[in-house]
């Protein structure tokens, strides 16, 4: 059997990774719904399978494997165990900008999968192709356990999902949660 051959869907029911509430995403937009996909990479022979299942849908090879986030860590970790590559996580400096720290490099002409737990709108994943491509990075991809996103994204590089599980997201303004007063739903690094 195929290692993609994994119901990513199924696996977060059983897990109680699928939330539901008023949340406020990292991307400023409301949503009814959210997907902690931390609750499966929690499980390690659980974050190997899916790893192993995202880097199969990618045949380029990668050089590097990146994750957005320091939270992502586990995940380009678990891709770069697959493909014997180097794994590195993005970070923000005091003004926000994606930067590389902890002396991560990534050496001109070097192949970059960037991975992510969750699409959203993909704001955040093209600013991290652009930071790959200030050091002159090569992006092949991006992978992502789960787009939730509600069409397609405005990427300029090929992004595969294990699961298309599209997700509405509101505008403050437009959301029908705020409209009906509904508290927002305490999420751990979501909406302090
Ligand atoms: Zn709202």
């Amino acid at each position: 059997m195929p290692r993609n051959n994994i119901d990513v869907l199924c696996l977060l029911q059983e897990h109680g990774a699928i939330l539901e509430g008023h949340f406020v995403m990292p991307s400023g937009f409301h949503s009814q719904t959210y997907l902690q996909t931390s609750l499966l990479m929690q499980h390690p022979n659980l974050a190997q399978r899916i790893a192993g299942a995202l880097s199969d849908k990618f045949t380029k090879k990668a050089d590097v494997i990146m994750a957005l986030t320091p939270s992502d860590s586990v995940l380009a970790q678990e891709v770069a165990r697959t493909r014997g590559v180097r794994a590195i996580f993005a970070s923000k400096d005091d003004d926000g900008n994606m930067i590389l720290k902890h002396n991560f490099t990534i050496k001109e002409g070097e192949n970059v999968l960037i991975v992510d737990d969750v699409a959203v709108s993909g704001r955040k994943i093209n600013r991290a192709i652009e930071l790959v491509n200030r050091l002159k990075g090569e992006v092949i991809g991006v992978g992502v356990i789960v787009d939730r996103s509600m069409g397609y994204l405005p990427l300029t590089v090929p992004l595969r999902s294990l699961l298309a599980y599209p997700i509405q997201t509101f505008t403050a303004k437009q959301c029908p949660l705020c409209a009906a007063k509904i508290p927002f739903t305490k999420v751990e690094g979501l909406n302090q």
